[in-house]
């Protein structure tokens, strides 16, 4: 069975590294930063060596091409993202652009001839820290964001995206222009799992199923500004107590299986005196579920409670995100978990709690995600830790899969399909 070059595969990882490292293991890499752009560069410097074709598309997705027999097979894609949370760790994203570069990497090594080009695609902006939203560039190139809406986006110092991104293409060297939206036959994403399930059942590596949905709420809690020691209990409209209410009324509703993701992560409170009772408050409401219908049943929950709140106060409840779960391609799926088997790895299946480009991917074409584990679940840190012996089995079961979704979009009879030239 192929295998792709383990110790290759590490070096590179250390690599790239050193791209923003933290000095306690993580980096901070933020989108089209200088240092992500370094991470790039080599990465193409590496495409380049091996005679891969390189082109970006007008998000600045970039895509890493091993070339197929046939001029008229689409691709079969894989891909991750460089950027990092500001500070994260040094897997989230990384990981699965290695995995992919080095399948790459190793078909070549091994002359592997497919009809299919096959592809590795580093996603712009995937965390979304420096510019909003997240999965940025996977949703322009997939169509569900406008380029020119991506491109305005500011971070904190007023850069905007088009500009940003200008500057980063500039010292990546010659690339070749590709479309939005471009074709493609099949899409695998390989990446940590973020959470602590592969960890605590001792496996190598996830099938993931799908991935949970998203309703994100902005509140806002009118009361009414009074003095703290001069106005009594039944003249108080104190916003903050309001909103203290209607938070344990919500989590109260909500919380009512595992698979519920409720989390208030930003409250504001106004004006913000010691010795003033607030008159305003804003806080967030970010709502995940892995099933649709559960999701929908639970965003009118919110509706319903946030409309029967205590203590005089005035609640305006928006929803500013919705994003509905999506389950991958079950031929796809299939498709991992036969690997894993063929390979005689223990896997199971299991549903992403964090978004990725995949999800965007999903809308174009069928696709699936591969999840390793990483230490007591913990990512967006410096303490992110994912082993050299489950990154490396996770790197084979893409390698493997991807030749079998290769073998299968070949033409020819079966022994034709899959040659080494
Ligand atoms: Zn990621």
């Amino acid at each position: 069975m192929l295998t792709i070059d383990a110790q290759r595969f590490m070096r590179r990882h250390e690599s790239l590294a050193k791209w923003g490292a933290t000095g306690k293991g993580g980096v901070n890499r933020p989108a089209l930063s200088a240092d992500e752009t370094g991470a790039r560069r080599e990465l193409l410097d590496w495409a380049r060596t091996r005679g891969f074709a390189i082109y970006v598309d007008p998000i600045g997705n970039l895509f890493v091409r091993r070339q197929g027999r046939s001029a008229n097979a689409l691709p079969i894609r894989m891909g991750s993202h460089l950027d990092s949370q500001m500070p994260g760790g040094n897997y989230d994203g990384v990981y699965g652009v290695l995995a992919a570069f080095e399948v790459l990497e190793t078909l070549e090594d091994n002359a592997v001839a497919f009809d299919a080009p096959l592809e590795l695609i580093v996603w712009n902006n995937e965390e979304g820290c420096r510019f909003s939203p997240t999965t940025m560039g996977s949703a322009v190139h997939a169509g569900s964001l406008p380029l020119e809406q991506a491109l305005c986006a500011v971070d904190s110092e007023g850069v905007t995206v088009g500009r940003a991104l200008e500057r980063s293409l500039h010292l990546l060297g010659s690339l070749t222009p590709v479309d939005l939206g471009s074709p493609c036959s099949g899409y695998i994403e390989a990446h940590i799992e973020q959470g602590p399930r592969l960890e605590a059942l001792g496996l190598s590596v996830g099938v993931v199923s799908g991935i949970q949905g998203i309703a994100q709420f902005v509140f806002e809690v009118e009361g009414e500004e009074a003095h703290a020691g001069t106005t009594p209990r039944d003249k108080r409209k104190d916003a903050l107590r309001g909103a203290i209410n209607l938070v344990e009324d919500l989590a109260l509703a909500i919380e009512h299986d595992d698979d519920v993701r409720f989390t208030v992560g930003k409250f504001e409170v106004a004006p913000g005196a010691i010795n003033t009772v607030p008159a305003k408050v804003v806080f967030t409401v970010d709502l995940r579920h892995p099933d649709s219908e559960e999701l929908a049943r639970l965003v009118q929950v919110v509706q319903v409670v946030s409309s029967s709140l205590r203590l005089r106060c005035r609640v305006h409840c928006r929803q500013i995100l919705n994003s509905p779960p999506i389950k991958f391609d079950a031929a796809v799926t299939a498709v991992i978990s036969e690997s894993c088997a063929k390979a005689g790895i223990d896997t199971m299946t299991l549903p992403s709690g964090a978004t990725h480009d995949a999800k965007h991917m999903a809308e174009l074409c069928p696709s699936g995600m591969i999840f390793i584990p990483c230490r007591d679940g913990i990512s967006h840190s410096d303490r992110e830790y994912a082993s050299a012996q489950d990154m490396i089995q996770g790197a084979n079961i893409l390698l493997a899969s991807i030749v079998r979704l290769a073998d299968l979009t070949s033409v020819g009879t079966s022994d034709q399909k899959h040659e080494r030239v």
